[in-house]
């Protein structure tokens, strides 16, 4: 079973995601399990802080070195071997072979989200890898950390129906190709017609459409 912990200051906004279709038909079958941390379980003080003003000025607040490493320090007793990725606009960026990498790989991840203006840079010291999902700045980690979860789970054995064959061919599961369009009933909706080829029944001849039709 691949288990995912999330540390976040926000578990509830996993609860749909993860509860959802794919991913909670998953955790039923006992293909993986998701284990979520409050970040602020973690602060300091009978306020619980986590984050304060950065060294050297400039907007904005950073997540504290302490609380982040308590709760990593947690995560890793309960997911002994995780591998801890950390959530990060910049650096390696997130893309389907890293996916099926990961899925393949017998490794648990602790997933780090970060916040406000991210984080103490001490916390690297903790990190196996720095994901980003983009060139382009969320307010947090969380959607990153859902995406890559989403992105995994869907191609660890029998999540997907129709077995392997769902994701052997779909878009980027060879180079940068795009899955060709697809059809279902009604054969003409508003004057559109379904490529007659497709309800020909001759195999070869869609399996040549097919090829032809992917988006290089
Ligand atoms: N001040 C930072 C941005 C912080 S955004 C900067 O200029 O780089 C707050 C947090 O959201 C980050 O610490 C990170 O955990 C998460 N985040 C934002 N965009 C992200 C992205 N594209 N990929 C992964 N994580 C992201």
């Amino acid at each position: 079973m691949k288990k995912f912990l999330v540390i976040t200051l926000f578990p509830e906004m996993f609860t749909g995601v993860l509860n959802a279709s794919m991913m909670w038909k998953a955790q039923k079958d006992g293909v993986v399990d998701f284990q979520l941390l409050n970040l602020r379980d973690f602060g300091l003080g009978p306020r619980r802080q986590v984050d304060d003003k950065p060294f050297g000025g400039g907007a904005g607040m950073l997540l504290m070195i302490e609380p982040l490493t308590m709760a990593i320090e947690r995560a890793k007793q309960i997911l002994p071997g995780a591998k801890v990725l950390l959530m990060s606009p910049s650096e390696t960026i997130w893309n389907q072979s890293m996916a099926t990498e990961f899925a393949n790989s017998q490794d648990n991840y602790i997933i780090v989200c970060g916040r406000y203006e991210g984080f103490d840079a001490r916390v690297e010291a903790l990190v196996d890898q720095k994901i980003s999902i983009g060139r382009y700045v969320l307010t947090g980690g969380e959607l990153p950390a859902m995406s890559i979860i989403d992105s995994v789970v869907r191609l660890l054995p029998g999540v997907l129906g129709g077995g392997e064959e769902a994701t052997e061919i779909e878009s980027y599961s060879d180079g940068d190709d795009i899955e060709y369009p697809q059809y279902t009933r009604p054969e003409v909706f508003r004057g559109q017609r379904v490529p007659e080829v497709l309800l020909s029944g001759n195999h070869a001849l869609i399996a040549k459409w097919r090829q032809e039709h992917k988006t290089k």
